[in-house]
């Protein structure tokens, strides 16, 4: 009996084992930035050549802000780009902002016109053939109650504090806010932020977003963060950046000590493409989660970065094994400039159909679509309930199989108890 199960457990060992087997190829050929730390290394070299810089100021945050590549004529000194795109991205320079840390440029592989993260930081052609769709989709002019905040649900909302970014992503949603000049929100519309906040004793969770809250300096961000904590009701803080992607660099000790001082905290950043879990990125996150500060990941489903159930698997692992905890992939919004980046929602759905069942529940993130009209987040998700019948559900496993479930009406204990006597 016992060689028998064992037996059994030994070809199932073997099926489970041929489920992930196309996988198990394909990752041998997705690029990793823990993989590829040689060459990006190189790169790095070259570019620091380029900056005239110093291994201590490509360390230094402020030196990586001030030193973002914001020309054409130094960035095609750096990754190779042709004359239609030297013509495009002047172009766009005068329609939206661009600007790309030295960092994140290292990461880009300078010979390959395609590449994900040229896609996500370098302005491309195509942004100029989308000139139809809205700017604000999100219609956030209209969930602003005061302040710089914005407020669309019961027990939590956002305040922007500033407008500024490590570097600028060529899918932003909020590019409108952007504009082209650097420009913290002035400090009393933060105070008529945190007043509206005082006064509405519902508001339990505050996410402090922008742009990117952690461009402002340390000692903007411990006002902003020591006045949130000392509201009674308002029970936690997030913080979404992306600067642990785009300039890892700006997780320095004595940031860390500050978020330290205001628990809990919670981040979230936005990593998209497996090349970006880097060496650098690694300490970030670390550094941050010694802290006892938990770390979630919002990605956005995208053409030709992350649309590939293999791409996606890969980041979800790579975030993991760096303690990042994947949260939501989104699915693209329309937004004036971006419509090239955007996917099929049957991409979202394919990606999910391959995560559950195929690996850890922990790195399965919630896919989001943002309904039209009141853009409120929905989420999406293959259909695993079929149908309901009389006392069962008819339901559909990770491996396909059609099964019953037995459904029966809750009984409460008290009632159970009393029709036992
Ligand atoms: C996304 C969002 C939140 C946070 O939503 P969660 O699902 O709790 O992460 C809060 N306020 C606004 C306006 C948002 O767009």
């Amino acid at each position: 009996m016992i060689s028998n199960s064992r037996e059994i457990s030994l070809k199932r060992a073997e099926t489970l084992k041929s489920r992930i087997e196309d996988y198990t190829e394909a990752r041998k050929t997705i690029p990793t930035g823990l993989k590829h730390e040689t060459v990006i290394k190189a790169r790095k070299a070259h570019i620091m050549k380029r900056l005239n810089a110093t291994g201590e100021d490509w360390d230094n945050y402020k030196w990586q802000l001030k030193h973002r590549v914001d020309n054409v004529d130094t960035l095609k000194d750096i990754i190779h780009l042709e004359e239609d795109e030297i013509e495009a991205i002047q172009k766009i320079s005068k329609l939206y902002r661009w600007s790309i840390s030295p960092y994140y440029l290292s990461l880009i592989d300078p010979s390959d016109m395609f590449d994900p993260i040229k896609l996500l930081s370098v302005p491309n052609k195509l942004e100029l053939a989308d000139k139809d769709a809205p700017l604000d989709p999100m219609n956030e002019e209209f969930t602003n109650p005061a302040g710089t905040i914005t407020r669309r649900y019961p027990d939590r909302l956002i305040i922007n504090v500033i407008n500024e970014c490590a570097m600028y992503c060529r899918h932003c949603q909020r590019r409108r806010n952007i504009g082209h000049e650097d420009e913290m929100a002035p400090r009393k519309e933060i105070e008529a932020s945190i007043q509206y906040i005082k006064d509405t004793p519902e508001i339990r969770d505050v996410l402090v977003t922008g742009g990117d809250p952690l461009t402002l300096s340390d000692k903007q961000l411990d006002w902003i963060l020591s006045e949130l904590h000392a509201i009674e009701h308002v029970e936690m803080i997030r913080i979404g950046s992306r600067t642990l992607v785009t300039m890892p660099q700006r997780i320095t000790d004595s940031l860390v000590n500050i978020l330290k001082k205001y628990p809990p905290i919670y981040i979230n950043t936005h990593f998209n493409h497996p090349m970006e879990i880097t060496q650098e990125a690694k300490q970030a996150a670390e550094k941050l989660a010694n802290a006892g500060i938990p770390l979630g990941n919002q990605a956005v489903l995208l053409n030709g970065i992350n649309n590939d159930k293999f791409v996606m698997r890969v980041l979800n692992h790579e975030m993991l094994k760096i303690r990042v905890r994947p949260y939501y992939i989104f699915h693209a919004k329309t937004v004036q400039g971006t419509h090239h980046l955007k996917t099929s929602l049957d991409d979202g759905l394919e990606i999910l159909e391959y995560l559950r069942g195929y690996t850890s529940g922990m790195a399965i993130p919630t896919y989001i679509v943002n309904a039209p009209g009141k853009k409120k987040k929905t989420p999406m998700l293959p259909q695993y309930l079929i149908s309901r019948g009389q006392g069962f559900f008819t339901i559909r496993t990770w491996e396909g199989e059609i099964l019953q479930h037995e459904n029966h009406d809750t009984i409460p204990i008290k009632e159970q108890y009393d029709n036992l006597k």
